[in-house]
């Protein structure tokens, strides 16, 4: 697991190589084997300086999040956490010399293993990451990460490495003093054994172990970090709602930390981490964010006997905003494109979509010309069907009209090879509908798409009635290669996040018609963690375009439909009122020609307050437990999996990856409790907080969706 050498000058080299995992990562075992390693090594006279590197193309990973979620207790937490910390401060305060010879990507533990020795050298690799990404988790640097970083580069230029989880290449990293050089791969080793042979044993005290050591850019007390912290911490509050806990542990531990010597602050550092470990927010984002996200991009539900599709050439049908989305994040995963609309123009316009996109990224000096050259040249525009034929997947983004749907299906399925897929992007047609029109369905297939798709990592594969096996796996493999997170959902109006995400506005206009404050309202969807206010929401997206698809269902249901109490509130605004949405400039709220956005007041005569408004608490779980509700009955229906409920959830509307996902946040606040407050909604509010019986009869035999942890 780590090789030990050592030559004849008396320099050690501790190679990791953690054989029986894909990467190198720190579970139990590398750990103990790396601190008997360095135990050896500073023991072993004949040992000078030690230089640690990796015989894998990464240096070290990361922590294995298996031992973090079996984590319980702070106890536990401590004791699994604690050796490794005290192993390299073991090595940093030996009175040898080590190295840290980075010759692949070092991030988390890997990286702080670095930040413990006295030099560090990085292979001169573009490719190569460095950082201590482990806040993204919900955790905290816990080797000595938070007290290291501030007392080697300063407070301020710390901070951003912790609390955003940067990760930056080798010569950025240089540039901001996280290594010492930079040099070319074929020469690290031999650097670092020159290094330690000169300088090494001038180098065994760190500055920090030093008598009179001064902080980088200000100790923390000073006035300007002190200053930076309150503005930070309050900042901080404003962005995660109080939800997520790592950020204010982090800056705990730098404050608090930083203000006494380093074993000190290293225990600080231990205390944090236990408190984060054993919390359910960091629980929720390694599961749902980790693991659940991983199976998806894995395709973990594939079927295993179908081989995979290797995908070369795609179709799009509608070059409008979203046919031109998918053609451009297609040719960006190196995909031929042909690019299909009515007219030449209208193709072209889809075309120029991505040219634009394709600038700015030139513009930054994100892309080279050459590349863009390429990429566009992917796309060919056109409107003849026949030049479908070689397309291995055709996906229509055509107006949301059955007639229209059925006419491209026809022609294209006319010109398509007897073995490619057809997919929808419809966002509101249900696919087994639309299939009826195909002359195979059992090769059409949803795949509902985000808006804007280059920005939105989701994709929904709605598996129609005679949706074949085959064409899921197909339809999968193709949303892996244009590398966006696919879940599947079998169909049903709305398919599963309109479906769910709905309740959020829907609930919201029903609180509004009551007479609840709006300013209230915003607020609890704000603090409950949101990205965007409810009612900001649905000028954002279009009241008018929510208007449309009420207008749309009634027509559809005929006399079964059952009006909704919000329903009154969108006729009210479109058809009375003409408060289409922001891009109209008024809604819910009025907008400024600059863009700023105030509650419209004529809101409070529309609907005036009525007796006494409920609590901020009361209107945030109304707003919230509506999704995990309908998310609930989507799971109950067979609609779509627990796992694929959550990461849809987090990728497709922005739940708070703090509360795990619609599903997971049904566990943390727990089955039996969840069930009784619905109970109390309902009766205080109506059917749509009915618990569907499946749900009862977990939380009555104390059952949780996902296992604890
Ligand atoms: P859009 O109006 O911007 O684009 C539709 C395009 O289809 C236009 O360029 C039009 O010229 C073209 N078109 C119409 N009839 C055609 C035909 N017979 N043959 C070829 N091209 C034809 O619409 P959009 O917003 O891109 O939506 C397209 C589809 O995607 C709809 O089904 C919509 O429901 C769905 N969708 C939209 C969103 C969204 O946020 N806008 C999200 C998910 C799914």
């Amino acid at each position: 697991m780590i090789d030990y050498t050592i030559d004849a000058d008396g320099i050690c080299t501790l190679t990791w190589n953690v054989a029986d995992r894909p990467m190198n990562v720190l579970n139990l075992a590398s750990i103990a084997a790396f601190d008997a390693a360095v135990n050896r090594a500073i023991a072993d006279t004949a040992v000078k300086g030690v230089i640690v590197t990796s015989s894998r193309p990464e240096f070290v990973a990361g922590g294995d999040l298996d031992l973090i979620r079996r984590i319980r207790t702070a106890e536990e937490s401590m004791a699994s956490s604690g050796p490794f910390s005290r192993t390299l401060r073991t090595l940093e305060t030996s009175g040898k010399p080590f190295v840290a010879a980075i010759n692949g990507t070092a991030l988390g533990g890997g990286l702080e293993i670095c930040l413990a020795c006295h030099r560090r050298i990085v292979a001169d690799d573009a490719k190569i990451q460095l950082g201590v990404p482990e806040v993204t988790l919900g955790l905290l640097p816990a080797a000595g990460g938070t007290q290291r970083l501030p007392r080697m580069i300063g407070i301020k230029a710390a901070l951003p490495y912790l609390l955003e989880g940067r990760k930056v290449a080798p010569r950025k990293a240089l540039e901001d003093g996280l290594v010492d050089e930079v040099v070319p791969a074929a020469d690290l080793l031999a650097r670092a054994r020159a290094w330690l042979l000169a300088e090494g044993a001038r180098a065994i005290v760190k500055p920090w172990d030093a008598k009179g050591f001064k902080f980088p850019g200000g100790a923390p007390q000073t006035p300007g970090p002190t200053q930076m912290f309150f503005g930070m911490a309050g900042a901080l509050l404003g962005k995660t709602q109080g939800l997520y806990p790592a950020p204010e542990a982090i800056l705990a531990c730098v404050y608090d930390g930083c203000q006494v010597d380093i074993d000190a602050g290293l225990k600080i550092e231990q205390r944090q981490f236990a408190r984060l470990a054993t919390s359910a927010a960091t629980k929720n984002m390694i599961r749902t964010l980790f693991y659940s996200m991983g199976e998806a991009n894995r395709l973990a539900g594939r079927a295993r006997d179908v081989p995979r599709r290797e995908y070369k050439r795609v179709g799009v049908l509608g070059a409008g905003m979203m046919g031109a989305g998918v053609a451009y994040v297609s040719a960006q995963a190196g995909l031929q494109v042909v690019l299909l609309d009515t007219t030449a123009e209208a193709a072209a316009r889809g075309k120029d979509y991505s040219a634009k996109l394709l600038d700015a990224q030139v513009a930054k000096g994100r892309l080279t010309a050459d590349r863009r050259e390429r990429t566009l040249g992917l796309i060919e525009t056109t409107t003849d069907y026949a030049a479908l034929a070689d397309c291995q997947i055709v996906i229509e983004a055509v107006f949301e009209d059955r007639a229209v749907k059925a006419d491209v299906t026809r022609r294209a399925e006319a010109a398509m090879a007897p073995d490619a897929v057809f997919a929808s992007n419809t966002s509101t047609l249900p696919i087994t509908g639309l299939a009826r029109e195909s002359s195979r369905p059992a090769q059409f297939v949803g795949l509902h798409f985000f808006s804007p798709v280059e920005k939105m990592p989701l994709v929904e594969v709605i598996r129609g009635e005679a949706t074949s096996e085959a064409t899921i796996a197909h339809a999968l493999d193709y949303v892996k290669a244009i590398r966006k997170t696919p879940i599947v959902v079998n169909d049903c109006p709305a398919f599963y996040a309109n479906r769910a995400f709905g309740m959020f506005p829907y609930e919201a206009m029903t609180m509004l018609a009551e007479g609840v404050n709006p300013h209230l309202i915003e607020n609890a969807g704000r603090m409950a963690g949101m990205p965007m206010p409810p009612l900001a929401l649905i000028d954002e997206f279009s009241v008018e375009l929510l208007y449309k698809a009420l207008r749309q269902r009634r027509i559809d249901d005929g006399a079964a439909y059952r009006e909704q109490p919000q329903d009154e509130v969108l006729v009210t605004m479109v058809e009375k009122l003409g408060r289409l949405g922001r891009k109209a400039g008024q809604g819910f709220y009025d907008y400024s020609p600059e863009g700023k956005r105030t509650l419209w007041p004529g809101l409070g005569e529309l609907y005036p307050r009525a007796g006494e408004q409920p609590t901020v608490d009361d209107v945030r779980r109304r707003l919230m437990y509506s999704q995990s509700l309908e998310a609930a009955r989507c799971l109950a229906e067979g609609v779509v999996s627990a796992r694929d409920a959550d990461v849809g959830s987090l990728l497709g509307w922005g739940f708070p990856a703090a509360l795990g996902g619609a599903i997971s946040y049904i566990d943390t606040v727990g089955a039996a409790t969840f069930v009784a407050e619905c109970d109390q909604l309902a009766r205080r509010h109506g059917e749509r907080f009915e618990v569907p019986q499946a749900l009862r009869d977990m939380a009555a035999r104390g059952e949780r969706y996902f296992a604890e942890g």
